[in-house]
């Protein structure tokens, strides 16, 4: 039945696309609240100067997007699913510089422009020509519908700022995850590791499944002298040990020492709390995530005494693509030795709802 409906499916965008006649595509679309499916919407068109149409080849899951389906984020109706991809690109229009038809693009999950005051400091998730979370596939965030990437197209309004290019030799499933989870874990500690080289560093995972394991995999290629992996979560702690990271299994009620660098990677009250009483006195303590519910307790008190740096805000997809590809491209950072599951891209209506680590869809 499945195989049925991609074959009509590839076969009505084969001969839309020959004709240039796009006028309807599919799409995965949350409907309520653990209900994902297919349906068929307007496919997306060039509107102006500077713009891309791309077509995803393969996408990852994002360690928010089972909050976004379970309807954690209250639903404004229907959305398009999925902000992690490695694409083609299908249309551009006047003015693109640098990029060709045909060629595969990591696209950044969030829409920035690359020209305003933000941008060009490298604060791409704030870009001032854009609303605030103006980021494809999460409507329920923004309330604006951007498009997703389980789609047959994706319109990119600033493709020269948005698409980083990949060579052709690399696998797409292997660097769907960069648009947002793989700079997501490297920023956690690439600008700590650059002020203090060769760091021991701690990463404290607690309900976010990919990002604290990117963020071991990047620590350890910039250069940590050591990295130790705090959960309560056993496939986690078996994942981080593959990487090279020493495992703590714990409950977090105390860290057995103090570390310069902490991320903290998840979303209970008690993991923060762990992942502050963890950062040794004028220490860094990096958080990668919201914490939903009623605001965590924060210890200023301790924090101001001992002088504990805390940081936190959103990773600025667009702007460090350049910098991660490049160390993919070296053989430096590995996303795929996190990727626990593959799937078809028929498969991903009941996919994106079950649990897995890493996630990832392939066009078929
Ligand atoms: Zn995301
Ligand atoms: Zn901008």
């Amino acid at each position: 039945m499945r195989r049925t409906q991609a074959r009509v499916r590839n076969e009505r965008l084969r001969r839309s696309q020959r004709s240039g006649d796009l006028r309807g595509m599919e799409q995965l679309t949350c409907t309520a609240p653990q209900k994902l499916e297919w349906r068929e919407v307007p496919a997306p068109r060039l509107e102006g100067d500077g713009e891309a149409l791309v077509r995803p080849l393969a996408v990852a899951r994002c360690d928010i997007d089972r909050f976004l389906t379970s309807g954690l984020f209250p639903l404004r109706g229907p959305f398009a699913v999925g902000h992690e991809c490695v694409a083609e690109v299908t249309a551009l229009a006047d003015g693109v510089r640098g990029l060709a038809i045909g060629q595969r693009v990591v696209v950044a999950f969030q829409l920035s422009c690359g020209r305003c005051r933000a941008c060009t400091a490298g604060r791409t998730a704030l870009c001032e020509a854009m609303p605030t979370l103006s980021d494809y596939g999460m409507q329920p965030l923004s309330g604006v519908e951007y498009g997703g990437m389980l789609s047959d197209l994706v319109r990119v309004p600033y493709a020269e700022a948005m698409l980083q290019p990949i060579s052709p030799a690399l696998d797409p499933t292997a660097l769907a995850s960069v648009s947002d989870n793989v700079p997501d874990g490297y920023r956690a500690v690439a600008p700590h590791l650059a002020a203090h080289r060769g760091s021991e560093v701690l990463i404290v995972a607690h309900g976010l499944p990919s990002i604290p394991l990117y963020a071991v995999q990047a620590a350890l290629a910039l250069g940590a002298s050591s990295v130790d992996f705090a959960s309560a979560d056993a496939e986690a702690l078996a994942l981080a040990e593959r990487l090279g990271a020493r495992p703590i299994e714990t409950d977090f009620a105390k860290p057995p020492r103090t570390y310069p660098i902490v991320v903290d990677a998840g979303l209970s009250p008690a993991g923060l709390s762990y992942a502050v009483r963890a950062t040794e006195p004028e220490g860094v303590c990096q958080l990668v995530s919201f914490y939903p519910g009623p605001p965590p307790p924060v210890p200023l008190g301790r924090m101001y005494t001992l002088g504990i740096h805390l940081h936190v805000g959103r990773c600025h997809s667009a702007a460090l693509l350049p910098e991660v590809v490049s160390l993919i491209e070296a053989g430096r950072l590995r996303p795929d030795a996190i990727t626990t599951r593959v799937v078809d891209w028929d498969a991903a209506a009941d996919a994106f709802l079950e649990p897995a680590v890493k996630l990832v869809v392939r066009r078929n």
